[in-house]
């Protein structure tokens, strides 16, 4: 079993209206991620929504100086975005999907992802989502920390500039070892 970890592709970060929203370069994958998280869906594969959880005035967290609030609960912003929202709400409840809620970049850091994944005999992970420069890096540098195997999508993952994007997939590939696919 393989599984497919789906870092933040949230109304926050994806839409023209978001409180920390990467814009365009985020909507354009919007049709590559559907089609991942369907593929993993398909085959029976672990599809895990890690999403960003915020609170209001939560001025002990280190990203309330970094960043305008966002992904704060019981708010829109922090559901799916687009095509992926309306997937997530029919398959939500099958026993291959898992909803895990994070506080800080990382898809490991403060969850249970890995325990989860070690559950289940998993050592082979597919990163998708956004930023790729951020989030989805610092759970690729956890993944690869703990000895996971690492596929990223090339298409399946957006950054606020293409020079970030660039700087993460080679990080990705020569750093982390991953396979970096289109
Ligand atoms: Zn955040």
């Amino acid at each position: 079993m393989k599984a497919l970890i789906s870092v933040d592709y949230t109304n926050d970060f994806v839409a023209d209206d978001g409180h920390l929203t990467a814009g365009k370069p985020a909507q354009a994958i919007e049709q590559s991620i559907y089609n991942l998280t369907k593929q993993f869906i398909e085959r029976g594969d672990m599809v895990f929504f890690t999403i960003d959880l915020h609170d209001l005035n939560d001025n002990f967290h280190p990203e309330s100086k970094l960043f305008p609030p966002h992904n704060l609960r019981g708010t829109s912003g922090r559901e799916l975005y687009g095509k992926l929202d309306s997937y997530y709400q029919k398959i939500k409840d099958l026993s291959n999907v898992l909803w895990l809620d994070k506080r800080h970049y990382s898809a490991f850091s403060g969850t249970d992802l890995d325990i989860r994944l070690r559950e289940r005999g998993i050592t082979n992970l597919t990163i998708c989502g956004v930023l790729t420069d951020i989030c989805v890096l610092h759970t690729a540098i956890d993944a690869y920390n703990l000895g996971y195997q690492i596929t990223i999508s090339k298409s399946a993952v957006a950054s606020l500039s293409e020079e970030a994007k660039i700087f993460a997939l080679n990080h990705f590939k020569s750093v982390l070892g991953a396979k970096v696919i289109d």
